[in-house]
């Protein structure tokens, strides 16, 4: 069984194969956005991602600065 600890609620993370790398979970008792940071054993951290939102274009903070 692959399993790892929620660090936010050390609830038992369950994983139907070994994860990548930098691959982002959720905690299903806590909800929080996790990474894996290990492998072996699989060890998780929190993911402090900004999701690029591409719903709205119209946000200019959302936008790359084009290059001259
Ligand atoms: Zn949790």
């Amino acid at each position: 069984m692959l399993t790892s600890l929620c660090p936010e609620c050390d609830a038992a993370v369950h994983f139907t194969s070994l994860p990548d790398l930098g691959c982002r979970v959720t905690c299903l008792n806590c909800h929080s956005m996790l990474v894996v940071i290990n492998s072996h054993p699989i060890e998780l951290d929190w993911a402090f991602v900004e999701p690029i939102d591409t719903s709205n274009p119209g946000d200019e903070r959302g936008t790359i600065l084009r290059r001259r």
